[in-house]
């Protein structure tokens, strides 16, 4: 008998990323977000599909799909061919699509992925360039009729896609994948991962096999995926709709599907395509794609620090634990800004970074501010860690030291020495101090040497209070502790 437990699912998936150059693959029209753009103002003859007109490749696309490719670890092929892919759809006003097919711009890389189960590499089939359709805009007239408008906007927007091995074997690994590659792609400034935009979009392919086999089962391709949580819950669904028909003797079909968010469920679009059927050839409008040694050199050459590695690295060269340095790296700047800072105080990078992601971030939800707004430089955080750590100034005072450093830009050293923030340590002062809260609660104190010890706390409050906050708290507890037993 069969149970649930013995198939596994494979899944593959295939990217879409719009490329973030400032023209479109084929013509001069500016790229403009297409959210929120007048429909059909950055249009041309070329991206209308207008006959008679001629597309010349974007140079800068074709450097941000390179260093995509390098990134993944992947064969830049010295030539491409861009191909036509012939299909009929109201935004594709060509009827054909030009894309990559037999000859990619790159092949054969991986990304290596982080899940609980450890790191492991997913294998990379392709990458390869292409162009945007244009956007279908659903309407109703007065009388409640539906009608469609096209807005060619984003007609010819350079695309990137990228395309997996039938690697990923849960929804974890799926999950993890993406948002690897999503973050790659934002480090290495080719796309922004606004995925509420549409600028990533993905199309997941399934299939279904018992745990264990080498062969493949056949699989069925979601298209139009375009967030996280959607590609998870169709993919979840469609494990489980697979899983099923198996368990019950049924077949699945090789077939496209949809996902309806409202349902949960997906549904057949149609029986799926081959290669064939979109009639590929080569692009008799453009030459093949050369890419030089030196092109891609160059290009190479402003490769970043990949953020998997970077994570790695903030781990073991400051001590991080792992969600702190994932913290740090989900932005370049507030990494950068951490290791600048930890390059000039003596502060260990551990508690530097819980400052920058507890106190800087506070301050970020409390003035509803941008982390680049804060006014603090790398130097002046060092310069606050420096007075904390020798006890100039005690934590809290640090903290609104910090808002208000951030707010103003001043110098920590003059906020404290202009606002007499200055920690105090002075023995006899505090025990001045905590003299004096006793004698003048001669009731709360009765109480504590009749056993009430959580009175303890409240005098430390008090002494607090009556210092401004200043005097350092570890010597007042044992001041404290000193005057109430005696
Ligand atoms: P197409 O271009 O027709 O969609 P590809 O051969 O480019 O087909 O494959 C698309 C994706 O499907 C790839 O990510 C690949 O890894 C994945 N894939 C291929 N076979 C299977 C399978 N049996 N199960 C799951 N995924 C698969
Ligand atoms: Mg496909
Ligand atoms: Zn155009």
């Amino acid at each position: 008998m069969t149970n649930v437990n013995t198939y596994e699912p494979v899944i593959g998936l295939e990217v879409h990323a719009e490329l973030l150059t400032r023209s479109k693959m084929f013509c001069a029209c500016p790229v403009v977000d297409s959210t929120r753009a007048q429909p059909n103002t950055a249009v041309c003859p070329i991206c209308a599909g207008m006959p008679g007109t001629l597309p010349v490749v974007n140079r800068q696309a074709v450097a941000y799909a390179i260093k995509v490719g390098l990134a993944l670890g992947c064969r830049i092929n010295p030539t491409s061919i861009f191909e036509r892919k012939n299909y009929f759809y109201p935004d594709l006003p060509k009827g054909y699509q030009i894309s990559q097919y037999q000859h990619p711009l790159a092949e054969s890389g991986s990304l290596q992925i982080l899940t609980c189960a450890g790191a492991r590499r997913v294998r990379i089939n392709r990458v390869h360039m292409e162009e945007d359709a244009g956007k279908l805009v659903h309407l109703q007239d007065d009388g409640g009729a539906a009608y469609s408008l096209v807005d060619l906007n984003r007609a010819g927007l350079p695309l990137l896609e990228i395309v997996t091995e039938p690697d990923l074997h849960s929804l974890e690994e799926m999950k993890a994948y993406a948002a690897e590659l999503r973050a790659v792609l934002r480090v290495l400034g080719v796309n922004s991962g606004d995925m509420e935009k549409g600028v990533i979009r993905f199309e997941a392919n399934i299939s279904i096999r018992p745990a264990g086999s080498a062969v493949l089962g056949k699989r069925v391709e979601i298209k139009n995926l375009n967030s996280f949580r959607t590609m998870e819950r169709a993919v979840a669904h469609e494990i489980e709709r697979q899983t099923h028909l198996l368990q019950t003797g049924g077949i699945v079909e090789q077939e496209t599907r949809s996902f309806d968010e409202a349902t949960g469920e997906t549904r057949v679009m149609r029986s799926k395509e081959d290669a064939h059927d979109y009639r590929y050839f080569p692009e008799p409008d453009l030459p093949p794609l050369v890419v030089g040694e030196d092109w891609v050199a160059e290009v190479r050459e402003t490769l970043p620090e990949l953020p998997s590695a970077r994570i790695m690295r903030l781990v073991e060269q400051y001590g991080l634990d792992l969600p702190q340095a994932q913290q740090l790296a989900e932005s370049y700047p507030v990494a950068d800004f951490f290791e600048q800072t930890c390059s000039m105080t003596a502060m260990p990078g551990r508690t530097l970074a819980n400052w920058i992601t507890d106190s800087y971030f506070a301050w970020m939800n409390e003035r509803g501010r941008l982390f680049a707004e804060g006014r603090t430089t790398p130097q002046m955080l060092a310069g606050l860690m420096d007075a904390v750590r020798t006890g100039r100034v005690n934590r809290a005072t640090a903290q609104s030291v910090l808002f208000r450093m951030l707010d103003s830009g001043v110098d920590a050293e003059e906020l404290i020495r202009s606002q007499g923030l200055e920690q105090v340590s002075d023995h006899d002062e505090i025990v001045a101090v905590i003299r004096a809260v006793i004698g003048e609660h001669t009731t709360e104190y009765e109480r504590y040497r009749v056993g009430k010890v959580e009175l303890a706390h409240w005098f430390f409050g008090q002494v607090m209070k009556r210092t401004g906050g200043k005097a350092n708290p570890a010597m007042v507890r044992e001041l404290l502790q000193q005057e109430l037993e005696k």
